[in-house]
């Protein structure tokens, strides 16, 4: 018997679907997987928090600096004094587990940062322009709060997730993502984790100086002056807009029965 080949069918191996919808279909399908992945990973990140100690996080970033600050000397006024005021907010946080470190980062443009470890950054730039040592305290206080909600280690976290994202999409090697993970970190919380990290800083300056005059008194300056906006877009930037920060900060102190009148505080420099 002669084997007689069969004439394949014109288009077998074309799909009814328009390649278009099939491209699309791929693409919709793998961004779904991938954010799959990355809401899992971030939800491992909550989980690892409860399993790192505050002790734990300490010990591991001991002594650890995010490159590229120009840190002054440890015996400079302004780095001793700050950190003598976060040893004092400190103790109304009783809890803690941290060690908390300032360091000055030698930057004209005002911020200050929670890092992992008990780190906390303040630039010269802030300290130029606070008025009052309750001014600081409670840009301080702000900082422990985030402490104390952990948020400087959800958006470490947060931060390494997206930069491995970030790394597999493009292509690029995962050497950069410790940085790109800083960066993320640096570029601040949510807006529910900065009300919170507000009103437990309200609440140690409340603590220290049994009032919470001036806390927001930073803020009111620089909403009402823009002649130095290049110096604090970075603050704002990683910060709650002031406008309704000092509104929505002057409603919590009210409704806590905290005084806003008291004895303000000058700054030791
Ligand atoms: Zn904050």
């Amino acid at each position: 018997m002669r084997f007689v080949a069969k004439q394949t069918k014109e288009g077998i191996n074309v799909s009814d679907t328009h390649p278009l919808i099939e491209a699309g279909t791929l693409v919709v399908g793998l961004t779904a997987i991938f954010v799959a992945i990355a809401v899992s990973l971030i939800f491992m990140v909550e989980i690892a928090l409860f399993f790192v100690s505050a002790e734990d996080e300490a010990n591991l970033f001991d002594g650890w600096l995010p490159a590229g600050l120009a840190t002054v000397s440890h015996t400079d006024e302004r780095r001793l004094e700050t950190q003598a005021l976060v040893d004092r907010l400190a103790i109304h946080y009783p809890e803690s587990q941290y060690q908390f470190r300032v360091e000055i980062d030698d930057s004209e443009i005002a911020n200050a940062l929670a890092l992992p470890g008990g780190l906390i950054i303040v630039t010269s730039g802030l300290l130029d322009q606070v008025e009052s040592e309750n001014e600081l305290a409670f840009v301080l206080g702000h900082e422990l709060g985030h402490f104390k909600n952990r948020d400087h280690l959800r958006a470490l976290g947060r931060g390494v997730v997206l930069s491995i994202f970030f790394a597999v999409i493009t292509g690029n090697d995962v050497a950069g993502i410790g940085v790109k993970a800083a960066d993320v970190t640096l570029r601040g919380f949510s807006r529910k984790q900065e009300t919170r990290a507000d009103e437990f800083g309200l609440s140690v300056v409340n603590s220290e100086y049994g009032h919470v005059n001036e806390s927001w008194r930073l803020f009111e300056r620089w909403s009402i002056s823009d002649n130095s906006f290049a110096d604090i877009v970075a603050y704002l930037s990683t910060h709650p807009d002031s406008g309704t920060r000092v509104d929505d900060m002057i409603t919590y102190a009210k409704n806590e029965g905290w005084s806003l009148d008291g004895e303000i505080t000058p700054l030791s420099w």
